[in-house]
Parts: C-alpha cells; structure tokens; sequence
C-alpha cells in the first residue's frame, strides 16, 4: 500500500501520523531533532509544548473549547491523550507536558505502521506529503517552500515578554489598578493588573539604558526586522523611535493614579496575570530581544522590580507561515498538487490546539485522497471549519496567524445581544452542524485502545 510521508513530529505532524497509521496505511515521519533542534525546542519527545502547558478553555461554549470538543468528536489523538495527563487548572486544559509528549512519542514510534525518521528533511518529497514543520521551520526547507510558493516573505519575528513571579514584585512601591478603575483607585477594589510606576527621571534612565543594551544577533536577514508584527514590536526598537515612544506606548500611564501619590505617575509598567494561580505575571507589551544578562539588571531599574525573580526572559522568535489564502484549499491541499497537503502553524493556525486540528484534518483527507473518497471540510459554523475557511479565504495582503475565537463564526440567524447566550448557541448549532455533516459523509473516527474517548 502507499506510504505517506510526514515532515515535522510536532503537535500537527503526530496527530496526522497517528490519524492514517490507524486507518491502516503506512507512515514516514520525519522529525529533525534532536540531531537539529529548533529555537524553541528543549527535547527529541514529539509533540513538545514549547512554551506554555495549557491548551486553553474546556468550556464547551468558547472558542478552544468547542474546538476540542469537535476535536473529540473527530477521534483527535492529541487531544484525548492531553486530557489524559491534564493537570488541576479550573477550566483550562493544563497538561503535564512530559508525561504528555512521552506518550505520544511512545505511541507513535512505537506503532507498526509508522517509521520515525530522526532527519532534517531539505527537499518537498514527492508523493503523498504532509508538510507540518511548524513555526520554526528549518532554512533549508523554508528555502524550498519559498521557491515552491513563490513567496519572498514566509517568515517575520514574533517576540515574547518576560514573565515575572508574582512574590518578587514589590507591592510597597507596585499597585494593583485597572485602569480608569475609579474603586480602585479608591482602594475599594483590586484592579486586575499590578502597576510599577515611573517618575520622569526613571523612565528617561530605563530608556537609556534599553537603547545602550546590547541585543541577542538575529543571524539572517536583518532587513527582516522591518517585518514586526505591529503591536508586537521590541520595546527597544520602540525605544529607538523617540524617547517618549514608550510613555506613549505600552508605558502610558492614562487612567491610573498611583495610590500612594494621589498622582498619575510619569510612565508605567502593567503586568497582567499569567498562571491560573496568579503566582506568575507577564509585563505587558514588553517583549524584547535584548541579550539574557543585560535584560535581567535593566528590567530591575523599573521600581518595584528590584528583585523580581524571571521565570521567562523576553525573547525573539521566527514565524514561519505560508500565504495559505493563495496557497491552499480548506481540505489543507497545496492548489497546485493535490497530494501534498501543510497542517499546523505554517498554514497560520495559531496555537497548540488550533495548531493540532490542521494535523487531524490533513491526516484524515490524506487517506480519502489514497483511497478515492471525497475530502472533508467541516462546516464553517463549526470551530474547526471556521479557522479552515479563515486561513484559505482571508486577504491575501495581510494575512497573519489567527487563533481560535468566536469572531470567526459567521453570524446567527437571529440577533443575540448578550454574549453569554450567543456563545452557547454558536456552540449548540456547531455540535448540530458538525453531527449532520459527519453523518452525511458517513465518517467514523479511530478509537484508540487504552484512551478513554471524551
Ligand atoms: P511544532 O509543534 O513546532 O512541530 C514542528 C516540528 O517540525 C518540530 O518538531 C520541528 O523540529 C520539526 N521540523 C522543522 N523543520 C523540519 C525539517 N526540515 N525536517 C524535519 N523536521 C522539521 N501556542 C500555544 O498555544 N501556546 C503557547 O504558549 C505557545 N508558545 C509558543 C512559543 C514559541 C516560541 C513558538 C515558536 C510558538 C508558540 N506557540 C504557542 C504557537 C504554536 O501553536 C506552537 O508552536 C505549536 O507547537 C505549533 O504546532 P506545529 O505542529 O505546527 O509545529
């Protein structure tokens, strides 16, 4: 029988592999690490969380959550095997990210019809292909993908805040206030976000020294970093604009008084919860790409940082994505060759989740392809389809990663003013949609021995 080949083991590249080994057909699943690793990358398991442990919402009336749930419906791997090792986090799916991705590299490497190929893979193969290298594509393929697509620009930088530990911020000189929170500000309430605030003196010394630091080398394409993601720019490239281009930025202090002073302050830091526990805050609009050391002693001139403990340092990264509006139809097929297919980030569904579901439907369309059945598109009221049908149909000129969010849905018949219910009945007529189409096509999704299903 044909064998499909498979390049990248991440999220999307594991559920896909598992999804057509189960349907009884052969896998080549090439994954480059740990020989080459990626930038964001810290082991050789497949299916690495890269940076966060939570895979969103369980609540079967938003966004990630119905996205699950449909997930779920579909026989996702990935998904089953994420509620297996979920971790105590309220409404959100924590997973313990070891035994989570051992899992998964146990299951798949250890399957009969897949073989794990440790390589970087440098050429699109030919024949029935699923291309799943994420985010963080190695050159040497995004060379290809670039030649293949005709597209100059498939990469820009994303760049990461720090996060701090709730503990070391010192709340004698922070405060907690929303801003324009007048109960708040009153003491009456606490504001959501804790505020580190900046006389004159100190925001023009923090500015100094953020356009002296020196930052981490980007290899290539330094003309690139013209390419930011507006709203996601470094604070020093910011910084280097003007001197108050912060003030005016993510350090504008409109709507807050420091409660100590009676006074609005010169500039401030917001930082906003970042754990479900509240142990954890990331700084707001701060990311930065400023060498690790240097980072550290700048982001302690900010009062009430002094002795802030860093759980994560800012950071830059690459995000590599093709313009899948012009490249791809919603079944995840390359125009141009039906037997090659992109899921996962690179197709610009952002997220693990989102990220995953590419993986799923490809996985699954790759088999009818081989066996001559007609391909799936989910309907686009459900979660699933709305993303599928937002990254092959949105413009072309700006196109840029999207998560899963219920702005994708395309409207209810009728008015619902208030949210609460609008988004229960996107969620009933998504389950109701998706139900109908999976009896029309007469899918049936793969159980898995061992994985309780749900
Ligand atoms: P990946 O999971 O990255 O898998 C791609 C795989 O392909 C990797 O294992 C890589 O080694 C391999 N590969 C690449 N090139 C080749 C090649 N040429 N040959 C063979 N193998 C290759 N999403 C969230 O929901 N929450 C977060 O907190 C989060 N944080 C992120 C932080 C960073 C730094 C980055 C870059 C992304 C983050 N994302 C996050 C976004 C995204 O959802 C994840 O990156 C997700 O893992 C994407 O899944 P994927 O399967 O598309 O790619």
């Amino acid at each position: 029988s044909e064998t499909i080949t498979i390049i990248g083991g991440g999220l999307a590249g594991s559920e896909a592999a598992w999804q057509i080994a189960n349907r009884g057909l052969k896998v080549r699943l090439y994954e480059m690490r740990p020989a080459r690793s990626t930038p964001a990358h810290v082991t050789d398991r497949l299916a690495e969380l890269v940076c966060s442990n939570s895979m969103g919402s369980t609540l079967p009336d938003r966004a990630l959550g119905m996205l699950k749930n449909e997930m779920l419906r579909m026989g996702s791997f990935i998904i089953r095997t994420a509620f297996k090792h979920a971790l105590p986090a309220g409404s959100a799916l924590a997973v313990s990210r070891e035994d989570f991705a051992a899992e998964v590299t146990e299951a798949i490497t250890g399957h009969p019809n897949i073989e794990v190929i440790r390589e970087e893979v440098q050429e699109i193969p030919e024949g029935p292909t699923i291309i799943a290298t994420g985010p963080l594509t190695s050159d040497a393929l995004t060379q290809q993908i670039q030649a293949l697509t005709g597209q100059k620009y498939l990469y820009f930088y994303d760049a990461m805040a720090p996060i701090v530990t709730a503990e070391s911020i010192n709340m004698e000189v922070a405060f907690r206030q929303s801003r324009y929170d007048r109960e708040s500000e009153l003491g009456d309430a606490e504001g959501d976000y804790i505020n580190c605030p900046l006389n004159q003196e100190e925001y023009e010394a923090f500015v100094r020294a953020l356009l002296e630091a020196p930052r981490i080398p980007l290899k290539e394409f330094e003309k690139e970093l013209e390419r930011y993601f507006e709203g996601c720019m470094p604070i020093e490239v910011l910084a280097s604009r003007d001197i108050n281009a912060l003030a005016f930025g993510p350090m504008r202090p409109v709507g807050l008084i420091d409660p100590r002073t009676g006074q609005r302050p010169y500039a401030v830091v917001q930082l906003r919860q970042d754990n479900v526990a509240g142990t954890l805050y990331n700084m707001v609009g701060f990311q930065t790409n400023i060498r690790w050391g240097a980072q550290e002693q700048i982001l302690r001139m900010i009062p009430g940082l002094e002795e802030a403990e860093f759980v994560r340092l800012g950071q830059m990264h690459r995000n590599t994505f093709i313009n899948s509006p012009t490249l791809l139809h919603p079944t995840l097929q390359f125009r141009r060759r039906d037997d090659l297919f992109f899921a996962g980030q690179i197709t610009g569904t952002e997220g693990y989740v989102g990220s995953t579901m590419g993986g799923l439907i490809a996985g699954i369309n790759v088999v009818r392809l081989v066996q001559g059945e007609p391909l799936l598109t989910p309907p686009r009221t459900t979660m699933m389809g709305a993303l599928l049908y937002y990254i092959t149909h949105a413009e072309p000129d700006n196109f840029q990663p999207m998560k899963a969010n219920m702005g994708l849905l395309p409207e209810l018949p009728r008015r619902v003013r208030k949210k609460t219910e609008r988004y229960a009945r996107y969620a009933e007529r998504a389950r109701r949609d998706l139900e109908q189409y999976l009896q029309e096509t007469g899918f049936q999704p793969v159980e898995a021995p061992g994985v309780p299903v749900g």
